[in-house]
C-alpha cells in the first residue's frame, strides 16, 4: 500500500514544493513517522541509508513550525558537516513557498561569528554537527527555551564518531517538553541507552532492509586473489566504465593507497575518510560532485548519508566487516530511480561472508567471471571507433587517406594493418598502457644492474649538460607509464648520462614505453644498466 503525499495534513506550499521536487507518494519510513510526529509523539526509527529519512523528519517539523515566532524551535543533529548541509538544503527546497521560515545549518570550520549573527537574526531550525552546536552553548550564542523538537540523524554513526557525551550534553540542555526522533541505521546498545534516558514512551518504527534493497542494483562478485585485486578493479572500471564510482575499503590507509595507486594509473580519483580537515573533505566532495574526480575511494564513516546522484557502480574492494554496511554501501548507487551496479572482490575465506551477507541482507549477489582482458580491449576499442565514425562522418579525411594511400603503395602493408596499429596506439592514449598487459607479457630478468634489491637500474643518456633535472626524468617516466611516480628510486645525474632506479615489476614497461618518449623534447635511449657502470 502506498500513500501519496497530498493525503497527509500537509499545508499546501509544503505539497507544492515536494511536487517540484518530484516526489509523489511516501517511502515506508516517512509514511510511518508522519503521523506519529504530528501526534507529538518521540520515535525511535531504524532504517538505512536511501530510505528517505530526511523528508520523514522535515515534513513534519515545517507542518508544525511556528512562522511568527523567531526563535529557535527545531534542532536536528547530523554526523558530519557534510550531512547537516545536505539536510538543510533539502529542508529549504520543502520550505520554498512557506513564509518566515529560516534554517540554518551550523558545523565546524565555518566562520563562527557568521552563523552567530544568522542565528541571532531568527534561525528557528537549526542543523548541526555536535560539536558545533556545543560551541554555540559554550558560547552561549543559542538558547533553547522555544526548542519543541530534536532529531538525532544517524545516531549511530555520531556514537561512532565519538559524539556521545555532546549529545547527551545537547539532549540535558533542552526543555524537557519536547519531542525527541531518533533516527539510526543499525540499534547497538548505546543507542537504546540514550533513547531510555531522553526519550518518552518513543514509537518504534522499522524500515527492513528487505523494503530497501532497490532491484535496479545489480550486483556481482568475483573471486580474486589478493594480488590481483588492484587489477581485477582496473578491469571492471575500465569494461564498465561508469560515470562516477565509489570504492569502499576498510581502513584509511588502504583509501589513501588505492586512491594513489590509482592516480599513479592516470584514473581521477580521490580519498576520503575520517582524518581529512573538513575543507579537504570540502574539496574532495566538490570534485566527485562536478565530475572532476570520476572515482572516490573512501570509508564506510567518511561516504555515510552522501547523497550523490550519478554514481553508477559501487565497488567493495574490501568486504565490509559489519553486514548492514553492505547495504549502506551498494545503496550510494542506482539513486533516483537510476540503474547502479554492485561489485564485490572475494579473497579467500571472504567467499562464506559473501554469503552471509546474501542472507543477511535478502539479496542476491551473482558470482561473475574476471572479465578478461580481451573484454576490456574489445569495450576501449568500442568507446575509440565510436570517434572514429565520428570523424568519418565529418569528413574532411582525404589528406589523411593520400597519407595511407602512400604507405599502402609504398611498403607491403595493408590498411588494414595500419588501422589495427593506430587503434593499439590510441589505446596507449586512452589510459596510459593497459595494465598488467604490457608488464606481464614484457616482465623480464635484467640480472644484477647494480640496484637495489627489487629495483632495476636504468641508464638513460641525457644529463646535466642537456639542461635536464631529477624532475623532468621523474615526471617524464611517471607521465608516460602507469607507474606512480613515487615508486621511483635513486635519480644520479652525470653530466651526460643518468641512472635511475625503478621497482623490477616495472622495469620492462618503464624500457618499452620511454623507448618511444622524449624528455623535454629530445628522443631518449634508455637501457639497463650494466653493474660496472
Ligand atoms: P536517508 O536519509 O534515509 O539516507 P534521504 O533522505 O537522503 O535518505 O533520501 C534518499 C534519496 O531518496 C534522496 O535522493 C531523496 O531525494 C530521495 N527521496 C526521498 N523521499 C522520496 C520520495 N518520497 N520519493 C522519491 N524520492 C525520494
Ligand atoms: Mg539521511
Amino acid at each position: 500500500m502506498t500513500i501519496r503525499f497530498d493525503e497527509m495534513e500537509l499545508q499546501a506550499p509544503i505539497l507544492r514544493a515536494v511536487s517540484d521536487i518530484g516526489f509523489e507518494e511516501m517511502t515506508p519510513i516517512q509514511a510511518q513517522v508522519f503521523p506519529v510526529v504530528m501526534e507529538g509523539k518521540d520515535i525511535i526509527g531504524q532504517a538505512q541509508t536511501g530510505t528517505g529519512k530526511t523528508a520523514a523528519y522535515s515534513l513534519p517539523i515545517l507542518e508544525q513550525i511556528d512562522p511568527k515566532n523567531k526563535h529557535l524551535q527545531a534542532v536536528v543533529l547530523c554526523p558530519t558537516r557534510e550531512l547537516a548541509i545536505q539536510v538543510a538544503d533539502e529542508m529549504h527546497k520543502f520550505s520554498k513557498y512557506m513564509h518566515g521560515i529560516k534554517i540554518l545549518p551550523v558545523y565546524g570550520g565555518q566562520d563562527i561569528v557568521r552563523q552567530i549573527k544568522a542565528l541571532k537574526a531568527g534561525t528557528q531550525i537549526m542543523i548541526g554537527t555536535p560539536g558545533r552546536v556545543m560551541d554555540h552553548m559554550r558560547r552561549k550564542t543559542i538558547k533553547f527555551d522555544f526548542v519543541n523538537k530534536v532529531i538525532l540523524d544517524e545516531a549511530d554513526e555520531m556514537l561512532n564518531m565519538g559524539f556521545r557525551e555532546d549529545i547527551e550534553t545537547i539532549l540535558k540542555e533542552i526543555p524537557e517538553e519536547r519531542q525527541t526522533l531518533l533516527f539510526s541505521a543499525t540499534m547497538p546498545q548505546t543507542i537504546l541507552d540514550i533513547a531510555k534516558t531522553y526519550q518518552k514512551n518513543a514509537v518504534k518504527i522499522k524500515v527492513a532492509a528487505k523494503e530497501l534493497t532497490v532491484p535496479k542494483i545489480e550486483q556481482y562478485y568475483y573471486e580474486v586473489k589478493s594480488q590481483n585485486k588492484f587489477e581485477v578493479l582496473l578491469r571492471l572500471i575500465d569494461l564498465y566504465q561508469p560515470k562516477l564510482s565509489l570504492i569502499f575499503c576498510n581502513t584509511k590507509q588502504k583509501v589513501d593507497e588505492l586512491a594513489s595507486e590509482l592516480q599513479g594509473r592516470g584514473y581521477f580519483a580521490e580519498a576520503l575518510h575520517g582524518d581529512l580537515k573538513q575543507q579537504q573533505r570540502d574539496r574532495v566532495m566538490k570534485s566527485f560532485r562536478t565530475g572532476r574526480a570520476d572515482i572516490l575511494v573512501a570509508t564506510d564513516v567518511a561516504a555515510r548519508g552522501i547523497d550523490v546522484d550519478d554514481v553508477e557502480a559501487v565497488f567493495n574492494y574490501d568486504l565490509p566487516q559489519d553486514y548492514e554496511y553492505y547495504v549502506h554501501r551498494i545503496g550510494r548507487t542506482g539513486r533516483a530511480g537510476r540503474t547502479g551496479r554492485a561489485f564485490s572482490m572475494v579473497v579467500g575465506r571472504d567467499i562464506f561472508r559473501i554469503k552471509d551477507i546474501q542472507r543477511y541482507c535478502k539479496t542476491k549477489i551473482l558470482v561473475q567471471p574476471v572479465p578478461s582482458i580481451n573484454d576490456v580491449v574489445a569495450v576501449k576499442a568500442e568507446k575509440i571507433l565510436d570517434k572514429v565514425e565520428k570523424l568519418i562522418d565529418e569528413g574532411d579525411l582525404k589528406k589523411m587517406i593520400q597519407i595511407i594511400e602512400q604507405k599502402v603503395n609504398e611498403e607491403d602493408y595493408t590498411s588494414l594493418e595500419i588501422a589495427a596499429a593506430l587503434l593499439k596506439m590510441s589505446f596507449g592514449e586512452e589510459n596510459g598502457y593497459s595494465s598488467e598487459e604490457i608488464r606481464k607479457s614484457t616482465q623480464q630478468d635484467f640480472g644484477d644492474t647494480g640496484a637495489e634489491a627489487g629495483m632495476v637500474r636504468l641508464f638513460i643518456n641525457l644529463g646535466k649538460n642537456q639542461r635536464i633535472r631529477p624532475g623532468d626524468i621523474l615526471g617524464a617516466i611517471a607521465g608516460e607509464t602507469n607507474m606512480p611516480g613515487k615508486l621511483i628510486g635513486s635519480i644520479d645525474m652525470y653530466d651526460k648520462y643518468t641512472f635511475v632506479e625503478v621497482p623490477s615489476e616495472y622495469a620492462a614497461q618503464v624500457v618499452e614505453v620511454m623507448k618511444h618518449a622524449k624528455i623535454k623534447g629530445k628522443s631518449i635511449n634508455i637501457e639497463p644498466a650494466n653493474k660496472s657502470r
